[in-house]
């Protein structure tokens, strides 16, 4: 079965031209759906067939400087955003504005990608993982329709640490938001390379991917969205 694998390019590369060259080598008719996540600068120049977002604002348009709203993505026909990256929320990012950006991203019809595992440990059991699970989730999507929302667990420990999770682990996760929150896809985020991209892509649950590092490197995101 198709899974979704979402590139996330952070900020990265540092011009356009290389941007540009990084998208124009990942393939478009990968096994998987692939959606490419560029800086936001380069939304507009950037040519794939699926464009997300790394983020966004709450509000539509008004005295918001530095802000790019769901509106304007619409313009450009970008299809996802993430919101509450763990890299969003280490810097004052709530789950209330999550919940607003999601709702905003609704309204114009993109698929928020709401990204949750910020403040878990790797000591951490799944009982207490599931706890601040549901306490982000509980907010994050409140008063929005789950069922159009995409959900990545992304233990935040695992973040461009070289250390994941298990397939396993991530498999026990996807099932708890699928069940709890009626959530149909759920990723999983963290560290995620060529040698264990086949392993998370193989649980049943688990609906795809969210790749930060490995995805700026084409020969290799080649293979995993191929896998
Ligand atoms: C990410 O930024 O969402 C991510 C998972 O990064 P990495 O793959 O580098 O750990």
């Amino acid at each position: 079965m198709k899974k979704l694998v979402i590139a996330n390019w952070k900020l990265n590369p540092s011009s356009l031209k290389d941007a540009q060259k990084l998208a124009a080598s990942i393939s478009i008719k990968a096994k998987n759906k692939v959606v490419l996540c560029p800086p936001t600068i380069y939304l507009s120049n950037i040519q794939y067939p699926n464009i997300g977002s790394q983020d966004c604002f709450w509000q539509e348009k008004g005295a918001f400087t530095g802000q790019v709203s769901p509106l304007m993505l619409k313009d450009l026909k970008i299809k996802y955003s993430l919101v509450g990256h763990s890299e969003k929320r280490g810097v004052g990012e709530t789950d209330e504005m999550i919940n607003a950006k999601a709702k905003a991203l609704l309204a114009q019809k993109i698929t928020p990608v709401i990204c949750i595992g910020f403040g878990t440990t790797v000591e951490h059991d799944d009982l207490e993982v599931t706890d601040i699970l549901k306490s982000q989730l509980d907010i994050d999507l409140g008063g929005l329709d789950s069922s159009k929302v995409i959900v990545a667990y992304e233990p935040v420990w695992a973040i461009g640490t070289g250390h994941n999770a298990t397939p396993e682990h991530a498999e026990k996760i996807s099932i708890f938001v699928k069940t709890k929150y009626k959530v149909p896809t759920v990723l999983y985020g963290g560290s995620v390379n060529l040698g264990n991209a086949k392993s998370f892509l193989q649980q049943t649950n688990v609906g795809g991917l969210l790749v930060g590092g490995a995805s700026l490197n084409a020969k290799d995101f080649n293979q995993i969205i191929n896998m």
